[in-house]
């Protein structure tokens, strides 16, 4: 497998940093969401359950993507430090193609199945 060129990583480090203002805005919106919820909801017309719901679903929602959010700021950390695009597992080589999909990836295939496996 090849090392990135300048070229591959400036366009990787681009990707990441709009993937990261998008997930800024998303958290954003669903930060305000929730207010407006709270705020506006006549009394007695939406069923509380249904509002509880939502409300976690959003939780949820807000959790996924700032913890997507970490993972990018890794990566970019990861950058600046010069070691973007290498397995923090096994030090390989991650690869463009994959980096291309899932810019914000911290391990290289191998490590990533391994990992996966432990979980299961
Ligand atoms: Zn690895």
């Amino acid at each position: 497998m090849d090392e990135l060129t300048p070229v591959q990583l400036q366009e990787l480090s681009d990707n990441l940093k709009q993937q990261q203002r998008d997930i800024e805005r998303q958290i954003d919106s669903l930060g305000k969401g929730d207010e407006t919820v709270e705020g506006a909801v006549p009394s007695g017309k939406i069923d509380p359950t249904t509002a509880m719901q939502e409300k976690q679903m959003t939780i949820a929602q807000k959790q996924r993507l700032e913890l997507r959010l970490a993972n990018i700021s890794a990566a970019l950390a990861r950058s600046d430090a010069n070691e973007y695009g290498f397995c923090v597992e096994c030090g390989d080589l991650i690869g463009y193609e994959r980096l291309k999909i899932k810019p914000d990836s911290l391990f290289c295939v191998s490590c990533r199945e391994k990992q996966e496996k432990d979980i299961q």
